[in-house]
């Protein structure tokens, strides 16, 4: 019989938290005792959702899923399994996000490799892509050209490869980590033949007119940028959400430049915030280049989209 023994682990500083979440003395315990350890810890850290953090972490630690969680409650966890476990308890205790810990966001049903290098894919950016699927219509049948500026771990640029198999994307980002990262998510998921990924500041890399260019660009200002959640703050990278005093400074660059690299009928999409809704009205009503400006409210009823065709050329 093997008796399961803790691992010394040379170099590594271990977190006194951590180790002492799970010394309790036993060698083994039920998963759903672990999982109820966990979440009464999360909870006195005041963590926001900690039970199903606790879900999450385990399951991905096991390599399973949360459903087969639920389905072996009384399964044990080894002393050495727990051991293992106590470093990702440890660092979502000191507020590293979940998708960090476990490497991985889900995003329009598809799965991201997500590390410190990209933003996590936030769900609310669903319904941008929801928004480009719209405008290209029936042309998704033909091979629209698309542009995603700030692509980070590519989520726009592969759910829509994903989604519309014809068409022919380029993905731009000024990290070179980040497209590190996006070159492997197309990667994973057998869209690469169809992506071009270019590193530069928005359009300045990129050739050509296209059908849609879209973007989640950064567009936090620097007094929000104080107030977000310190799990933003310390963990994810400051130049994905930055965007000067008033958090309009990428705004007003990709607006007009867009409008020089679209083509007849196409469309330039944007992800804003919630309070930015009238400084885009007037963004867009200077520029003169666009009509149809039209704006869309995010599942949590936050105005979160602008869309924008090209102006028709005025014959006669
Ligand atoms: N598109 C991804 C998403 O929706 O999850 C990431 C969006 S994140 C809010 C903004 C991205 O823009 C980051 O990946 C950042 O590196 C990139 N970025 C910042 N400044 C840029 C610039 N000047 N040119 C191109 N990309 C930039
Ligand atoms: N929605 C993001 C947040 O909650 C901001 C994304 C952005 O700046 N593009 O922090």
């Amino acid at each position: 019989m093997t008796v399961p023994r803790r691992v010394p682990c040379k170099g590594i500083q271990r977190q006194p938290g951590g180790i002492r979440y799970v010394s309790t003395g036993l060698d083994k315990m039920t998963i759903e005792q672990l999982i109820e350890n966990t979440e009464k810890d999360f909870m006195s850290r005041n963590l926001a959702t900690p039970r199903l953090d606790a879900e999450v972490l385990l399951a991905s630690f096991l390599k399973k899923d949360r459903t087969w969680l639920y389905t072996h409650p009384g399964q044990d966890v080894s002393a050495r399994e727990m051991d293992g476990f106590s470093f990702w308890v440890a660092r979502r205790q000191k507020g590293e996000p979940v998708a960090y810990i476990i490497g991985r966001k889900e995003f329009w049903s598809l799965d991201f490799a997500v590390d410190p290098r990209v933003l996590i894919p936030r769900p609310d950016t669903e319904v941008l892509v929801e928004e480009v699927i719209k405008v290209l219509g029936s042309g998704r049948a033909s091979r629209p050209e698309i542009l995603d500026l700030g692509t980070g771990s590519g989520a726009i640029a592969v759910a829509l490869a994903h989604e519309c198999p014809h068409a022919r994307i380029t993905a731009t980002d000024i990290s070179r980590k980040a497209l590190a990262v996006s070159a492997g998510n197309a990667e994973r998921h057998g869209v690469a033949s169809r992506i071009t990924f270019l590193e530069g500041n928005l359009l300045d890399p990129v050739m050509g007119k296209f059908d849609v260019i879209v973007s989640n660009p950064p567009y936090i200002d620097s007094g929000d940028y104080a107030r977000l959640s310190a799990e933003v703050r310390n963990f994810e990278p400051r130049e994905a959400l930055l965007a000067g005093e008033q958090g309009m400074d990428f705004y007003s660059a990709i607006i007009p430049q867009a409008a020089c690299r679209l083509k007849p009928g196409g469309w330039l999409l944007l992800e804003i915030g919630d309070s930015q809704k009238e400084n885009l009205n007037r963004l867009f009503q200077q520029s003169d280049a666009y009509q149809d400006l039209a704006f869309r409210k995010d599942y949590a009823g936050r105005w979160r989209v602008v869309k924008a065709k090209i102006r028709e050329e005025e014959s006669g």
